[in-house]
């Protein structure tokens, strides 16, 4: 196979997981569960014959219609997926945008809460089971819906308000302020200014991985 980036560049996506589905030889790439890409094998050689993937069925078509190495899904729905040959023309850079749809079209499946669990990630970008609080002093942001103990009493914290309540985003990387005012008004005070920028950076790269 030509893409020999594929398996490093679908793991390396929050939330993923793989297996072997032996009865049909085909690796499966899942998020949450639910597969969103497959790479099919031989059964002698097990070289890759098929990558099938989801689309919205208007681009799939269009697809089709465009590369002649992008069929209908093989063994799949043949409305929502497409199957591309491993070694034909479709360009590497479309690819990896076909396979990052198939994976946002699989998450978005879910409600916005799972989603943010199936990331393990707060709105903000926060992986809450990395804090030091999490477990004894917070439950992390998803869990209590956004009433962090740092936040005003009784209260959601301010981006969780934001993106979650009126925005009604999975989280923050679907803004086009990322990282706004609101991400700068609730800076942690013990933190130095220095640390704050490199918080906000791991957070922003979070949301965006
Ligand atoms: S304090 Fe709670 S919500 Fe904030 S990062 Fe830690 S676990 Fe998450
Ligand atoms: S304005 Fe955008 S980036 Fe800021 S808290 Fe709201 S959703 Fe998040």
């Amino acid at each position: 196979m030509k893409y020999d980036w594929l398996n490093d560049y679908l793991l390396n996506k929050r939330g993923v997981t793989k297996d072997l589905q032996a009865d049909w030889n085909w690796i499966r790439y899942h998020i949450g569960g639910k597969m969103f890409a497959a790479v099919c094998l031989e059964w002698e050689t097990n070289k890759p014959y098929y990558i099938t993937l989801k689309l919205e069925p208007a681009e799939g078509d269009f697809l089709r219609s465009q590369y002649e190495d992008i069929i209908p899904g093989y063994y799949m729905n043949k409305v929502h997926w497409n199957s591309i040959k491993p070694d034909g023309n479709v360009p590497d850079d479309l690819l990896k945008d076909l396979l990052d749809k198939s994976y946002e079209l699989i998450l978005g499946s879910f409600s916005k809460k799972k989603q943010r669990e199936i990331l393990e990630l707060s709105c903000c970008g926060t992986e809450c089971k990395k804090c030091s609080f999490y477990g004894n002093m917070c439950k992390g942001c998803n869990e209590c819906l956004g009433k962090v103990f740092h936040a005003p009493a009784g209260r959601a914290c301010p981006i969780y308000e934001c993106s979650v309540k009126s925005k009604k985003l999975r989280n923050c990387s679907q803004c086009a302020e990322l990282p706004c005012t609101i991400w700068r008004e609730t800076k942690d005070p013990q933190l130095s200014e220095e640390a704050f920028e490199k918080n906000v950076e791991e957070r922003v790269n979070n949301l965006k991985s």
